[in-house]
């Protein structure tokens, strides 16, 4: 059992391997992801693994928490530093199960809540069918104005009058530009609704200044920690220090058994590593590709859904490229640039066609590229899409890019 994985498991370290290559060389432009560091993963590859610690710091149903106890507390003190918050849970498993935990604790089956279209840049747990959110809650949901693409207020203060849900959910995966919490705050007042901001995606731009943040204005505010903030995979509550002990209980025991202590000692690296002045160089890195690609792209021809972006992530509306966002997102992947298939709002398309795709510059500014690279990426998308039929040039793009992705690896040395 105690050997290298390569020997004691080749078939698991052979395809470890291989995600390894893969994630090395492509351009990886999934808005969601990122390269997680060194020291991220060595903490969450730590035999921490092996430690049960149901309960919070010195309160807990096992013995032996003494450092995992210290662990812990290193986390929220650090979260609580760079969200300048009150509050904070660090134990969700994930994003997930952070908005489960503020739905568990604010709402009864049968309430109403009022959450982002799905279709329009809302995220499952904001209400889908599909998704605990639409099934245990009655959900309603806000969109954005056809002609601009941005949240139209005027449209949902008259839908959360006429809906009164008790909880406005704010805070999108593919929304591309910067959102008002306090718009979304009066709102919710004017109605006594509670309001939580989900900022998973924009995590790390917040907590450079780089977006308002919710901390503050929303009762809630939940992210993960895996996207822009460059953690590990999981999730965190931060909320008014009165909603505390309510939180905290019904994330354990209330839907989760024993923290991932290695995870949280990730974030807790994570958060570290957050507060360093070169993550909010890092972030400003993200918005300045970002904008360039959205830029390049529209000098060829493709239509960024709003027109541009204010954050990390591109959304494309690609009809009059007549080609599908499940289309576009296969010829990509064959040259080697990873992107997903998206909704638009209004799309006329299902889900598992689409007529867009979502480009998001975390990974690529984390591997050092800047705007000329930016430029560089645009060109390839270009000449696949335009190519696609064409199996010689889509080799040709494919050998490019794999050059071009060692000349800024993943990782150093491994
Ligand atoms: N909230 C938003 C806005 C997201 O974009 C996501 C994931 O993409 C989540 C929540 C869920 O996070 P997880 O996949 O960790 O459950």
């Amino acid at each position: 059992m105690n050997m290298p994985l390569r020997k004691s498991d080749p078939q698991v370290a052979k395809i470890i391997k291989n995600e390894e290559i893969r994630q090395q060389e492509t351009i990886n432009l999934i808005a969601s992801e990122n390269i997680a560091g060194d020291s991220v993963l060595e903490a969450a590859g730590s035999l921490l693994t092996n430690k049960y610690a149901e309960g919070y710091p010195s309160v807990r149903y096992y013995g032996g928490c003494e450092y995992i106890d210290k662990i812990e507390e290193l986390a929220i003190s650090r979260a609580k530093r760079l969200f300048k918050a009150d509050y904070v849970n660090v134990q969700p498993h994930s994003g997930t199960q952070a908005n489960m935990a503020i739905y568990f604790a604010v709402l009864s089956p049968g309430d109403r809540i009022l959450g982002m279209d799905l279709a329009h840049g809302g995220h499952l747990t904001h209400g889908a069918t599909i998704n605990f959110s639409g099934t245990l809650y009655r959900s309603s949901y806000y969109g954005v104005e056809k002609e601009t693409g941005l949240i139209n207020f005027a449209d949902l203060e008259k839908l959360a009058k006429r809906i009164r849900p008790k909880l406005i959910i704010c805070g999108a995966s593919s929304y591309p530009r910067k959102i008002d919490f306090l718009e979304f705050r009066r709102i919710a007042d004017s109605i006594g609704a509670y309001l939580l901001a989900d900022i998973a995606h924009i995590a790390g731009l917040i907590v450079a200044g780089l977006h308002p943040t919710p901390v503050g204005i929303a009762q809630f505010v939940t992210t993960t920690t895996h996207k822009t903030l460059r953690g590990p995979r999981g999730g965190i509550i931060i909320a008014e220090k009165n909603f505390g002990k309510f939180i905290d209980k019904m994330v354990f025991p209330g839907i989760q058994g024993g923290p991932l202590m290695h995870i949280i000692a990730a974030k807790a690296v994570a958060f570290g590593e957050a507060l360093k002045p070169e993550f909010k160089r890092y972030q400003s890195q993200i918005i300045k590709n970002s904008k360039k690609l959205s830029e390049e792209l529209k000098k060829r021809d493709f239509r960024p859904v709003t027109g541009g972006t204010d954050n990390h992530l591109i959304l494309i509306d690609l009809t009059n490229k007549n080609i599908s966002g499940s289309r576009a997102e296969k010829i990509l992947e064959k040259v080697g640039i990873v992107v997903n298939k998206n909704l638009i709002p209004f799309d006329q398309k299902d889900p598992t066609t689409t007529s867009g795709i979502r480009l998001g510059t975390p990974t690529v500014t984390s591997r050092g590229m800047k705007e000329a690279e930016m430029a560089q990426i645009a060109a390839w998308i270009e000449e696949a899409i335009n190519n696609r039929r064409n199996k010689k040039i889509i080799l040709k793009i494919r050998k490019e890019i794999k050059k071009f992705c060692y000349e800024f690896p993943i990782y150093k040395k491994r």
